[in-house]
């Protein structure tokens, strides 16, 4: 297989240099392997053979095999077209060109047998089929059963380019390939009964019947996995191995005090468990790298700050770093709140604050007189420089990418213990395939007493009732959320419907202070409007999502997302989470037009339906693809993904991985001679991917 990699496409009969120019600009094919691996999308039935008697109005493409009879030129003109009479013996069909007629009077002999392939039309008891596919029979039986249908681009269609011209050239390739070698090592394949390469590489593009095409399809996706994971894996294993992390062997005196004197309440179940994981990581002397998974509300800052304890104590550093301003701050408020009592030394550090400020700060890291950094992108500038940096925390991760959490690493000859923070709950597939090189711990508890969030989904003409029932909130002293939708490419309508909001909202509840926030506000106005919230001035927040992430005003009970319709739902769960983080009972209702896409209400249903984050997580990757995840949270490894789908392909990800990791078991630098295909394959399909399993 590998040797076709070398084979340049331009080469491949009825190809030449100008064509596979256009290939390689619209699909990246270069060579006969990248067309082989050029998978169909989906398939044509070429499997049977339809009677014209059989013929009925709304059939998709069909097969008719028979002779034409006559052919004949009608109309003038732009309009002339080509009529070829054909019958099969059960009718006859009259097939129609309107482009290429001179080259298809000549193609096609009258008496001679054709297969046709097209989609037949009933116009006044005739049947017609226009531009069908036309194989002489020998031709046609060749590539009987489903037929590859390939993603095209435009640019292709209009040069001429079609889905079956990639389908001859596959065939072509086939061909003159002959003896495809296997890619995977033999015992890989008879133990989970996969199809050989050169059985799967045919059947893939035109597979006898069903069946066969599953069976292609899951040796391709399996191969695909496995190599993945087994690129993942060696590297984490390598990485462990090689690089010594701070040990921490140490409860000491500040985790102690706190733990003792200051804990505002009883630990969750789930908060001491994952505390326990973190604790044996960081006294292993091997370099943490931990993601921790913990719905909106479930604590995990409190976690956080404990942990930094345990690095405080054990003589080194630590730092939080947060993706916004106002996430940053809240978290510095807490926990310089909770630590002043153990006198230690806990400061901020963002793109506002001040040089004098910013001076202290740098010069405290250096000398080790500040214990604990909080701050935003500003903490990993190239001229914060700490002393001994032993732990990071990184809030709601999937705003940083690993080249950051990377900078961070760099900041110490040893490399910090690093904990990535996430409320977006990312399923174990997925989370074992993009974040292969983290372990994972989970808060699947939430403190208690937390009553779930209410959801509803209401439509625009019940908003009278809907404001009735913030009234009765407003009257028991709650406060209220209102969310408005903005969409950057519609930037002045988004800015316009959310003041009309503000303005309607003011109106309608005028014994109310309303604070108004959005995302192009300065700074500082928006933590002026937020602290108004936060300290109940203003009962209302009429926001936009800049409330997505981590704020807390427990005394919030009620959201209401306007245009719900507009948000994934990763996003909606989000912002409910800023619901439902005290004592009483808290209701997020979603608004939406009532003419809606059937996809969209369902989505809206899985919201109204559950408040498990784990479940609309999954929802979401199976509704949207995983397309959003790899792009913000790519573990830097390889990602291009052929065939194999990470939403819905978790048990072959699954035995890909145990696959894997048995062999690394058994050989971990695959040096054995029966390993040499897969570090041959491992060399040919991620040589050129960026190492980042060294770094992150
Ligand atoms: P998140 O995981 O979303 O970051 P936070 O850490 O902000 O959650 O915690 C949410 C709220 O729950 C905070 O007000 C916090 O003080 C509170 N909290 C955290 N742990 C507990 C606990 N064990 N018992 C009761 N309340 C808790
Ligand atoms: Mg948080």
């Amino acid at each position: 297989m590998n040797r076709l990699r070398t084979l340049d496409i331009k080469y491949l009969k009825g190809v030449g240099p100008k064509r596979a120019e256009l290939l390689d600009k619209q699909l990246g094919i270069k060579s006969y392997y990248d067309l082989l691996c050029h998978f169909p999308n989906h398939y044509l039935d070429r499997s049977s053979i339809y009677k014209i008697r059989d013929l009925q109005g709304d059939m998709p493409s069909v097969q008719l095999k028979g002779r034409f009879i006559s052919f004949s030129l009608q109309g003038v003109g732009a309009k002339s077209r080509l009529v070829g009479l054909f019958t099969d013996g059960t009718g006859t069909i009259e097939v129609v060109w309107f482009q290429r007629i001179k080259y298809i009077k000549d193609a096609y002999l009258v008496g001679n047998e054709y297969v046709l392939f097209g989609k037949p039309t009933e116009f006044n008891r005739h049947w017609s089929m226009v531009h069908p596919e036309v194989d002489p029979v020998a031709a046609a039986e060749a590539m009987q059963g489903l037929r590859g249908v390939y993603p095209l681009t435009e640019t292709l269609r209009n040069r001429g380019v079609s889905s079956r011209t990639l389908f001859n050239y596959v065939m072509t390739a086939l061909s003159v390939a002959k003896q495809i070698s296997e890619t995977l090592p033999q015992d890989i394949i008879s133990r989970f009964n996969l199809m050989p390469l050169n059985e799967a590489i045919v059947a893939i593009h035109n597979p006898k019947n069903n069946e066969q095409l599953q069976r292609a399809r899951l040796r391709f996706k399996f191969e695909e996995l496995f190599y993945m994971q087994l690129n993942i894996l060696r590297y984490t294993r390598k990485r462990s191995a090689v690089i010594r992390g701070f040990k921490f062997p140490r409860i000491g005196h500040f985790f102690n005090t706190f733990y003792s004197q200051q804990l505002p309440f009883e630990l969750t179940g789930a908060q001491k468990r994952v505390i326990k994981e973190i604790r044996a990581d960081m006294g292993s002397g091997k370099q943490m790298n931990r993601l921790l998974q913990g719905d909106v509300g479930s604590g995990k800052t409190l976690v956080a700050l404990l942990c930094m304890l345990i690095a405080v104590d054990n003589n080194t550093q630590a730092c939080l770093m947060a993706p916004t301003e106002i996430l940053a701050t809240q978290h510095f408020e807490t926990i310089s709140k909770l630590v002043a009592p153990i006198g230690l030394n806990v400061k901020l550090l963002t793109g506002s604050t001040r040089k004098k400020q910013r001076d202290l700060i740098h010069q405290q890291l250096q000398d080790g007189s500040l214990h604990i950094l909080i701050g935003t992108h500003a903490v990993i500038e190239d001229n914060v420089q700490f002393q001994n940096l032993g732990f990071v925390v990184i809030d709601e991760q999937h705003r940083f990418g690993v080249a950051q959490r990377a900078r961070l690493w760099k900041k110490n000859i040893t490399p910090p213990h690093v904990l990535v923070m996430t409320a977006t709950p990312i399923p174990r597939t997925l989370a074992m395939t993009v974040y292969g090189d983290l372990d994972v711990s989970v808060i699947d508890e939430l403190p208690p007493g937390r009553k779930p969030v209410q959801t509803l989904l209401r439509y625009d003409e019940q908003r009278e009732q809907v404001y009735q029932a913030v009234g009765r909130q407003l009257k028991q002293g709650r406060q209220v959320y209102i969310v408005y939708p903005l969409i950057q490419e519609n930037e002045k309508l988004d800015l316009q419907s959310l003041e009309e909001g503000y303005e309607l909202i003011c109106d309608t509840f005028p014994s109310y202070r309303v604070a108004f926030v959005h995302g192009k506000m300065k700074p500082t106005e928006k933590d002026y409007q937020m602290s108004l919230f936060a300290s109940n001035q203003a009962q209302i927040l009429v926001a936009t999502t800049v409330i997505e992430v981590g704020v807390n005003v427990p005394n919030a009970t009620t959201m209401i997302i306007e245009n719900a319709e507009r948000f994934g739902l990763s996003q909606l769960h989000q912002l409910r989470g800023r619901v439902g983080r005290g004592a009483d009972q808290s209701y997020c209702i979603l608004m939406s037009k009532q003419k809606i896409a059937k996809e969209t209400r369902q989505r809206l249903e899985i919201m109204t339906s559950t408040t498990d984050g784990f479940i609309v997580a999954e929802a979401d990757l199976k509704m949207r693809g995983p397309g959003d995840l790899e792009g913000t949270m790519q573990s830097g490894i390889a990602f291009d993904l052929r065939i194999a789908n990470l939403a819905s392909d978790g048990q072959i990800i699954q035995m890909a991985r145990n696959m894997a990791s048995d062999i690394l078991d058994s050989d971990p630098n695959l040096e054995h001679p029966n390993n040499a295909l897969l570090q041959r394959q491992l060399n040919v399909l991620f040589a050129k991917s960026v190492n980042w399993g060294l770094i992150s």
